[in-house]
């Protein structure tokens, strides 16, 4: 089944090896960028280490084994994930959770890790992994597994486990019992205690190559290759990011992105301005950083409609790229300069500042591009 992850070869390699040598280390940490598989692969290394097939097999999918683990209720597969805090009074003294509503809360993202793993998962408030679920992390890795060789821990986002989490965790980190294997997932291994990181044999994954994400894009028949092409850049290295835009059919933000655009060869800036105070609210800013994802697509076209044509992804839009592109041919000039430009934009974004005043700074950005002149 390891097959199944894509663009992490490296990755299944180490582990496999792992297997076979017998030298399975008690915590590892699984780190890199979102949406890559680190999750997944950690639930196939546990499946494997614990698969009752053929050692060729492992992890097989079929067997009694393999298949709790992959719905979830293998008794020795712990799985931690950051969780809003629970009220005091919704805990029980041995720290399981009582409110109904927490309850299915918790049974809601399981089922959505299980079915829809690409889909993002609201909570209803901050989330975390608090001590609490650190405690009962420490109880239940003392404990003779139920029937596993090995019992498997995962804690997903570890980053997000709280200060205190964070230091009682470490005391079991200090010395796991054998027949544990604890692996943490992240992406942000800077913001875990180094004395944390220190103790995992750490294993990177890498963002996943275009070429990859296209080719797992191409098994959808319902696509188009434009939008196949589309979806592959935008989601930058990122699987579960492209099955989701898929999912969510995200085509309104390229509407958008084109009716920008043709605002802009109009020349009718009032449109524009009319356009713009959609933005005004910092809930827009998402809409805005996808546009801006866009432009930097049609930014690249612009360029392959002067040197080659057949990497264009906008493909059933060739009249808009060649009319953006007889305004200002010298595309050398300009390209590279105003993705920078886009780029700076995304950063300002995230600093929180008002997405309406950053839309209008592109728009004079691209007008003085194009027309050589300013609103
Ligand atoms: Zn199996």
């Amino acid at each position: 089944m390891f097959n199944k992850i894509k663009g992490q070869d490296r990755v299944i390699s180490i582990l496999k090896r792992a297997i076979e040598e017998d030298k399975i280390a008690h915590s590892y940490l699984f780190y890199g960028p979102d949406g890559v598989g680190k999750f997944t692969t950690a639930l196939y290394f546990g499946m494997a280490i614990n698969c009752l097939a053929t050692h060729d097999k492992r992890p097989c999918g079929a067997c009694n084994s393999c298949q709790k683990f992959l719905s979830f209720t293998h008794p020795d597969f712990i799985y931690t994930f950051p969780f809003p805090n629970p009220l005091k009074s919704d805990i029980s003294a041995s720290g399981e959770i009582k409110s109904d509503k927490a309850i299915e809360e918790y049974q809601d993202y399981v089922k959505n890790k299980i079915k829809t793993p690409w889909k993002e998962f609201f909570f209803t408030k901050n989330i975390g992994i608090r001590i609490g679920s650190i405690r009962m992390l420490e109880h239940r890795i003392y404990l003779t597994p139920h029937e596993a060789n090995y019992k498997i821990f995962v804690i997903e986002n570890a980053e997000l486990m709280t200060v205190q989490a964070a230091n009682a965790f470490l005391k079991t980190l200090e010395e796991p019992p054998n027949d544990s294997i604890i692996i943490l997932t992240t992406s942000k291994p800077n913001s875990l205690l180094p004395t944390i990181l220190s103790r995992c044999q750490k294993i990177q994954f890498a963002a996943i190559s275009r070429y990859l994400i296209e080719k797992e894009l191409e098994k959808n028949k319902f696509l188009e290759k434009f939008e196949i092409k589309m979806y592959a850049r935008i989601a930058n290295g990122n699987m579960e990011k492209a099955l989701r835009l898929i999912d969510e059919g995200r085509i309104e933000s390229r509407e958008k992105t084109i009716e920008f655009l043709k605002f802009l060869l109009s020349g009718n800036d009032l449109h524009f301005i009319e356009f713009v105070k959609k933005y005004k609210t910092s809930k827009t800013q998402t809409q805005l950083v996808e546009i801006i994802s866009h432009l930097i697509i049609w930014l690249a076209d612009i360029s392959y409609f002067k040197y080659c044509q057949e990497e264009i992804v906008n493909l059933d839009k060739t009249e808009l790229i060649e009319s953006l592109y007889n305004k200002n041919q010298n595309v050398e000039e300009y390209v590279d300069n105003l993705i920078e430009f886009l780029e700076k934009m995304l950063r300002r974004l995230e600093g929180h500042v008002n997405p309406q005043l950053i839309f209008t700074e592109i728009y004079n950005k691209f007008k003085m591009t194009f027309f050589g002149k300013t609103i």
